[in-house]
């Protein structure tokens, strides 16, 4: 990237990786990840290289999340340095095989834009999932696609929190683009979900060949949610819950949390308040995949980023 005043020039977008599987049961990627792969035409952009990709054959086959370990929390500089070996978790191999592939990450040889496609079972709707809150390119293109959405909403999620950001899948990329929509089961597949996952990544695509052409993409700014905190639910001494999500918080994502607003319900009716200092933004609330997480619902703030004017490199 090369920054001239408030203008950030990048190079060609060359390579774009689309990624359905990485969670094995989260059935709107696999599906369009295989369809895609039998027919490639929908996702083809001029001058693009566009290659789908299923990350976790294995899960997929067995439609469960993994099979060892969490892929998309799998790509550590020390997973991705350690020489391979059987003895290895299947997805921490696949996550170095998947390294070299796409990546590595970090080098100049990496892709340019990887799309991970995920499925919450959390009332969410259409969410995109940055990781960098100065990747011009992305903001540009989340901006771009929330305009395109009107008038269906599309959410971006904004996750940089140092203790709180996981090593994922996509972030073998240059730019990495996580796509979250739900609400929809583990296993199931759903038309409106899977036809909103495909409509984001038709827009997505097209940004991409609209840069490549030239067109230069003016200064704006883009509302995301700062990933904040991880809540938890009640438990006892041996570590098992001992409350539910509150039914006023149940399905309410993206919603204001103010202090004092009911936040779970204990299992004989009490209720217990949200006690923080100031109204918070909940999202992934009741996820299925995070109780082994230890995790009801992640908080997050709300803000407005700067993203700069952009266009491609004329070099
Ligand atoms: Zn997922």
């Amino acid at each position: 990237m090369v920054s001239r005043g408030s203008l950030s020039c990048f190079r060609e977008i060359k390579r774009v990786a689309i990624f359905g599987g990485t969670h094995g049961n989260e059935m709107s990627g696999v599906t369009l990840v295989n369809m895609w792969l039998k027919n490639s035409a929908e996702v083809e952009r001029n001058g693009v290289f566009t290659r789908p990709f299923i990350t976790n054959p294995k899960a997929v086959e067995k439609c469960c999340r993994y099979i060892d370990t969490d892929l998309n929390r799998a790509f550590t500089p020390e997973n991705l340095s350690t020489p391979g070996g059987d003895g290895l978790p299947y997805e921490v191999q696949r996550a170095k095989e998947i390294n070299q592939i796409f990546g590595p990450k970090g080098s100049p040889d990496a892709y340019d834009v990887i799309f991970d496609l995920h499925n919450t079972t959390s009332n969410m709707g259409s969410t995109l999932i940055l990781e960098s809150s100065t990747d011009h390119f992305n903001l540009q293109m989340v901006h771009y696609i929330k305009k395109a959405m009107v008038p269906e909403s599309c959410m971006v999620l904004l996750n940089e929190h140092p203790n709180l950001k996981y090593a994922t899948s996509r972030s073998v990329a240059k730019h990495p683009v996580g796509l979250e929509v739900g609400p929809q089961p583990q296993g199931v597949l759903r038309s409106n979900i899977f036809e909103s996952m495909r409509t984001i990544l038709k827009h997505a695509l097209d940004f991409i060949e609209l840069f490549n052409s030239g067109v230069e993409f003016p200064a704006c700014s883009v509302e995301v949610f700062r990933v904040h905190e991880r809540m938890d639910y009640p438990r006892d001494t041996n570590g098992n819950i001992t409350a539910m999500v509150h039914p006023h918080l149940q399905d309410c994502d993206w919603e204001p949390l103010n202090p004092g607003d009911p936040m779970f319900q204990t299992f004989d009716g009490r209720t217990i308040l949200f006690e923080g200092g100031s109204p918070v933004y909940p999202t992934f609330i009741n996820e299925a995949a995070y109780y082994e997480k230890q995790q009801a619902f992640i908080t997050t703030r709300r803000e407005t980023l700067a993203a700069s004017a952009i266009r491609k490199n004329s070099k």
